[in-house]
């Protein structure tokens, strides 16, 4: 598809951000680019319109820039997985690792119900850890998880740019 490069080419890579060696993918750039944005919302809504879906479950933080447009254009609500005691009511949580140490997610109790259909969004997907607990956190309250799906995907996880991870693979892939 021709609007990928474009939207690759938005894409900023600022090298040793947060920290030494690490080569930071900054989405705030595409945002800038008015028409490569709306590829990017356009292709997830191309993808995603026909699939009966009822929850777009966007990854803090910039699961929320990408989620809600999203979820407006396929007709379905949005549900914000966040990090810790950010959330005011009552929440369900999953803890999970990172490179050192962990973290947790967290989501409203009651913001889904069993048997609904969710795509989950983030930006980027590099070990799959942060995916792998939001999934976990609505399969814990029987949604059914469709697909994944990031703008960016990093250490070639048979995932594409703009992919559709179909979970098996990436985390087989990783672990
Ligand atoms: P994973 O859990 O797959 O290893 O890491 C993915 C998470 O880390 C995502 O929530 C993503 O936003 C964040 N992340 C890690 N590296 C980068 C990066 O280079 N750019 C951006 N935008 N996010 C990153």
């Amino acid at each position: 598809d021709p609007r990928i490069a474009r939207i690759s080419s938005a894409i900023r890579v600022i090298p040793d951000f947060p920290k030494p060696g690490i080569m930071f993918h900054d989405i705030t750039t595409l945002l800038l680019d008015t028409k490569a944005f709306k590829d990017t919302i356009d292709l997830f809504v191309e993808r995603y319109r026909d699939k009966n879906i009822s929850v777009v479950a966007g990854v803090e933080a910039r699961g929320f820039i990408f989620g809600p447009p999203i979820a407006l254009a396929i007709g379905a609500k949005f549900v914000p997985m966040r990090k810790p005691n950010k959330l005011p009511g009552e929440v369900i949580s999953e803890e999970y690792s990172l490179e050192y140490g962990t973290d947790k997610m967290e989501m409203h109790v009651g913001a889904v119900e069993a048997g609904e259909r969710a795509l989950v969004i983030d930006d980027l997907i590099a070990t799959g850890g942060t995916l792998c607990a939001a999934v976990k956190l609505l399969e814990r309250v029987g949604v059914n998880v469709v697909e994944c799906a990031c703008v960016i995907e990093l250490l070639g996880l048979k995932v594409n740019v703009l992919l559709e991870a179909n979970l098996l693979e990436p985390f087989g892939a990783s672990r």
